[in-house]
């Protein structure tokens, strides 16, 4: 947005965010405040009590200078329970990323932008500090073997997985990696940032050197690719620029929240360079790998727990390594507000107030709607007893992912799609436990396209679908 176009709310914001610098910011504000002028008062929304008595208590001080220095004396200020605000968070994460890649990039034919340091160091995001376990050591070894010999064995890296599962600490800790190289010139940006830059040249006649400057690269890396959906010229000039990218030794690495397959809208050219290349997956962590994360991320923060406390933490928080991140924070947080050691009980307490604003596990009717518009059959086609290869999958789909999602029995599952026997939700259960752990690819039909995703990855994309 240009400068004039500020609202003063906008103003208050960034003024308030320069007073409490940047790290503070990240914890305490983003994604769970809201800021914003009502007819006669400013409205400060937070997620829930203990944070705004934490706000009230340690930054009162700044809102109230903020909003005076914009508006004046008298203008009052209310504090509100918005408990919404920690859904927006994750839409405001994918934005920081957006913004920290471009400082990491430092484009010569960017301008200097005079912005606010950004909210996410990328300098964080290495591959010695990523954690590995059984859920990404694939794509670990890709990320190494990328650094070790890039474009040798295999071009592009194409990583996918689901939110806040290390896709861009990947992406930044090989770049990170092959900056500390001699002579590599490397650039990381989000596949938005790549349209945006690619409109830009064609608007201002500077195609030139848009093409001059992407394509003269050794590494380039372009996060959540599944942008380029419905993007068909920007699709147009990428396909440009992974050609020039070819049999040179350089190297394209992606990221993306679903695979190549997967992604809607995509031309099938560009989708066939994705797959020739090697496709990791991330899967979210195990209850062991947790624990490692746990700990490592209590290190960084210069606030190690103990083991029963991240015990605890492993068992509740089953999401994304964000997830983890986010309760440790609430954590620490919790126990400086309550001047007490992290011990398991308070840290049950810290979780109980993160819990509150944690989405509701999902319902068995979200799930069957989700899977399947996926697969293009509808519900009672589910609940049917028809065996054609498309509804008997979106079937199977369905109940594994109700027993992983919801609380519901086997009996209460079968009752609930349409009154079959509990056997058959056992079977296809123990069916899809077979597929997951040997790894085997599912294939179907689509309006006449062939599709083809391994077990694991499928189950993961319906998942992000149902939780969104
Ligand atoms: P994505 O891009 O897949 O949405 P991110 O790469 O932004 O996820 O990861 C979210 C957060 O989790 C980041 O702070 C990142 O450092 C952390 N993280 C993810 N995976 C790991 C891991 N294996 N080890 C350490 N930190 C991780
Ligand atoms: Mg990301």
């Amino acid at each position: 947005m240009a400068p004039h176009q500020h609202t003063a709310a906008d103003q208050i914001i960034s003024d308030l965010q320069a007073a409490v610098g940047p790290e503070r910011w990240r914890v305490w504000f983003e994604g769970s405040t809201d800021i914003r002028i009502e007819s006669d008062h400013v409205m400060i929304g937070v997620a829930n009590l203990f944070l705004s008595d934490y706000l009230k208590s340690h930054f009162a001080g700044h809102v109230t200078s903020a909003v005076r220095a914009r508006l004046g004396p008298d203008v009052p200020i209310t504090w509100r329970i918005q408990p919404d605000l920690f859904q927006k968070r994750r839409a405001q994460n994918l934005a920081d990323e957006a913004e920290a890649m471009e400082q990491l990039e430092g484009s010569p034919t960017t301008p200097a932008r005079v912005a606010p340091e950004p909210a996410l160091t990328p300098p964080r995001f290495t591959l010695d500090n990523f954690v590995v376990g059984p859920c990404n050591q694939m794509a670990f070894a890709a990320a190494r073997s990328a650094v070790a010999t890039p474009g040798k064995d295999f071009h592009p890296l194409f990583i996918h997985g689901g939110c806040g599962l290390g896709k861009t600490h990947l992406l930044y800790g090989i770049l990170n990696a092959l900056k500390a190289k001699a002579g590599l010139r490397v650039a990381c940006l989000s596949a938005e940032q790549f349209t945006n830059r690619y409109l830009a040249g064609m608007r201002t006649g500077r195609l030139d050197a848009f093409r001059y400057h992407y394509r003269n690269l050794d590494v380039l890396a372009i996060d959540d690719v599944h942008f380029l959906g419905g993007k068909p010229a920007t699709q147009e000039e990428f396909l440009h620029t992974f050609n020039e990218f070819d049999g040179r030794g350089r190297l394209i690495i992606l990221a993306s929240d679903a695979h190549p397959h997967e992604i809607q809208a995509v031309q099938h050219q560009l989708i066939s360079r994705w797959v020739s290349g090697l496709v990791v997956h991330l899967s979210p962590p195990d209850v062991e790998t947790r624990r490692r994360i746990l700990h490592a991320k209590a290190r960084q923060m210069r606030h190690p727990m103990p083991d029963d406390v991240v015990a605890l933490v492993a068992d509740r928080i089953q999401g994304s390594v964000r997830d983890l991140e986010g309760a440790l924070t609430r954590i620490i947080a919790y126990a400086a507000l309550l001047k007490q050691p992290v011990t398991s009980s308070l840290a049950r307490q810290a979780l109980e107030e993160f819990i509150v604003a944690r989405p509701p596990r999902a319902g068995l009717r979200e799930i069957e709607a989700q899977v399947a518009e996926f697969f293009g059959v509808t519900v009672s086609d589910v609940h049917s007893s028809r065996k054609s290869r498309l509804v008997s999958l979106a079937r199977q789909a369905t109940m594994v992912l109700a027993r992983e999602l919801t609380d519901l029995s086997f009996a209460e599952i079968a009752r609930l799609m349409g009154g079959k026997n509990h056997t058959t939700v056992i079977a296809a259960c123990r069916k899809w436990h077979r597929l997951l752990k040997q790894g085997t690819d599912v294939t179907w039909t689509d309006k006449s396209d062939r599709r083809s995703l391994p077990a694991q990855a499928l189950l993961a994309h319906l998942k992000e679908r149902i939780r969104h």
